[in-house]
């Protein structure tokens, strides 16, 4: 009586934006599904075996309780996605649905395809009814809301109009924004997030991300983190850190403060065990302080594109299977990965790059083997293997406008201000690409001869001082004081050396010192381990070490460092900041404690006298 023929049913249409505009928007399935009205979701249990991948969930919805096992979305940038549910129960016995943008002279037009296969007459007719009227009203409603934030470069929040806040919420941020108002946080930058806070959703409050909010908002970055680290300190703000497996990139874990990290973590989408590094895989995110607004962390979709945003193609083969795909690539460096190999294959796509790929994936696994693609290539991928193969094309690189832990670490607010924020004892985590400033006081002895301890010890605190200022306007923190040397951190050797020229002219411009203070510095750039040394994040290890024989070896207003990290970096500009009397050399030497190598440094003298004449 009724039809349990499979259903088919096609959605087209036109948008106003490119296929790269609406696909952040329209593969972020979190929010489409909740923007349609679907019921939250949760994990599932129906069998013990899981293909990589797959998941299995089920929804919260009082009336509706639907079990189903989802595939792995499958997607190719900017052009495709799509996923498919097995039921368990319910009117269908499986969904499969994909989103196709055809890119056109007004932009592109979408079509939207749903397979189903009805399990029981009655019930599904009566589905089918609700997706042919209520679900097509309510896409089509979503979609065009959609086509417009992505033409108009504009975020879900700017259209939304503003939520309540908690009980005693609003009085509260009129007393916080007094207090901040006093400090000397940028106005503007905390008008906009304020009113971020008051409009956005739950889904955009969850995890908030300063440095996009910055780009969106074309807002320098260090004015930014500036207000939200006093914002966190005012209770505006919680962050927290979260723990990224440096595999598949997603959040395993999140902690409210860096001691509560205990290596290792296990990744449970990877299935094995990951160490983490301040660099990339520990990143701060903020959310509203529970006080202010609450949030819900309902989730509608879990495993869809917007999870994953470096990942531009991924697909799921059968065994022998051949998929011929279509992408459109920003010129870089990808990687390959499946989840039946350990290993990688880097495809480069280059404008010239070759414009047919075939890619076969045999038993062996993928190893280290290099591609040159164009940017709009025909790829083909085969499995030629005997197993089933989730395969990701992604972005080697990692997002740049994540804040990671190595930056907040090293900044001297974000240190003055959570000082508590300390690693466990014993825990070690190493951080790559950061740069190590030693200073000290040329001839200090003699000083103190000269002047006396009394004035002497004066002269010293107060250049003390001054290394604060200048090294913190860099966005560098001052780790530890070594009787009259300073150890400091900053992300690279620009703002290091920076710093030091700039404590350098505060030092000789300043008449108190009476041109007797002579800064040195040694900077070196590389990889360390950070650890609680003393309830303060310290760090250990020979770029440390270098540095500070790097200090040891200068001599009077001198600076030191690899002519590496001074080519690597654009030293060259920064000095030029400074006027034209430097002299910079270039001398090749041995180190204590480095007898086996020599190092290629360069000397960059400050001459300073002619100014200290001019005064
Ligand atoms: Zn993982």
């Amino acid at each position: 009586m009724f039809s349990k023929q499979p259903l088919h049913i096609s959605w087209h249409w036109q948008l106003k934006s490119a296929p790269e505009q609406i696909w952040p928007l329209l593969t972020d399935t979190n929010r489409l599904f909740k923007d349609l009205n679907q019921p939250s979701i949760q994990q599932a249990h129906i069998s013990q075996s899981v293909e990589p991948g797959f998941t299995q969930l089920s929804y919260n919805g009082i009336n509706r309780y639907e079990v189903w096992e989802e595939e792995p979305y499958e997607w190719e940038y900017p052009f495709r996605f799509g996923l498919t549910r097995h039921y368990q129960s319910g009117p269908y016995k499986n969904l499969k649905i994909q989103a196709d943008l055809y890119p056109n002279e007004n932009g592109a037009r979408l079509k939207i395809d749903l397979w189903a296969k009805p399990r029981l007459g009655f019930l599904s007719m009566l589905s089918t009814f609700k997706l042919k009227t209520l679900i097509k009203r309510r896409l089509k409603k979503t979609i065009r809301q959609y086509d417009e934030l992505a033409f108009n470069e504009d975020k879900p929040y700017e259209s939304a109009s503003p939520k309540s806040l908690v009980r005693g919420g609003e009085k509260r941020l009129q007393q916080i924004l007094e207090q901040l108002h006093n400090s000397e946080v940028n106005a503007r930058i905390l008008d906009k997030l304020v009113n971020f806070i008051q409009r956005a959703d739950n889904l955009d409050l969850e995890r908030i991300h300063p440095y996009e909010l910055a780009e969106h908002w074309n807002v320098s970055r260090e004015q930014i983190l500036k207000v939200f680290i006093h914002a966190s300190k005012a209770d505006l703000l919680n962050f927290s850190w979260d723990l990224h497996c440096p595999i598949c990139r997603s959040i395993q874990e999140s902690v409210k403060t860096l001691n509560q990290i205990h290596e290792p973590i296990y990744c449970d989408e990877c299935e094995q065990e990951f160490n983490v590094n301040f660099n990339k895989t520990i990143q701060l995110s903020f959310t509203p302080h529970p006080l202010i607004r609450k949030i819900d962390t309902k989730k509608f979709c879990v495993r869809g594109p917007q999870t994953k945003p470096h990942v531009v193609i991924q697909q799921y083969l059968e065994p022998g299977e051949n998929r011929y795909l279509k992408t459109e690539l920003s010129p870089g460096t990808y990687l390959l990965r499946t989840t039946e190999s350990k290993g990688t294959a880097k495809v480069h796509v280059r404008k010239n790059g070759n414009e047919t790929v075939h890619i076969e994936l045999r038993s062996s696994g993928l190893q280290g083997e290099e591609v040159h693609i164009s940017q709009d290539p025909n790829l083909s991928i085969q499995n030629s293997s005997s197993e089933p193969q989730l395969v990701t094309l992604e972005w080697e690189t990692w997002n740049d406008l994540n804040l990671s832990a190595a930056e907040v670490t090293s900044s001297q607010l974000f240190r003055d201000l959570f000082g508590n924020q300390v690693l466990k004892k014993g825990e070690k985590i190493s951080v790559d690409n950061i740069t190590l400033m030693f200073t000290d006081l040329f001839d200090s002895t003699g000083m103190y001869n000269e002047e006396g301890d009394d004035k002497a010890v004066g002269q010293v605190i107060n250049h003390f001082e001054i290394l604060e200022t200048a090294i913190a306007r860099e966005n560098g923190a001052i780790v530890k004081t070594i009787g009259d040397s300073v150890m400091a951190v900053f992300c690279n050797p620009d703002q290091a050396l920076r710093a030091y020229l700039r404590a350098q002219k505060m030092l000789s411009q300043d008449k108190q010192f009476n041109n007797k203070l002579h800064l040195k510095a040694g900077i070196h750039h590389g990889s360390c381990v950070a650890v609680n040394l003393n309830n303060r994040i310290d760090y250990f290890g020979s770029t440390v070490n270098i540095a500070s024989r790097f200090v040891d070896y200068a001599s009077e207003n001198e600076a030191i460092l690899t002519q590496k990290t001074f080519n690597e970096s654009s030293l060259n500009e920064v000095l030029g900041e400074f006027g034209n009397n430097n002299t910079v050399e270039d001398i090749s030497t041995h180190l204590k404690g480095f007898q086996k190598e020599s190092f290629l440094i360069k000397r960059i003298q400050v001459e300073s006298s002619l100014l200290r004449l001019a005064i």
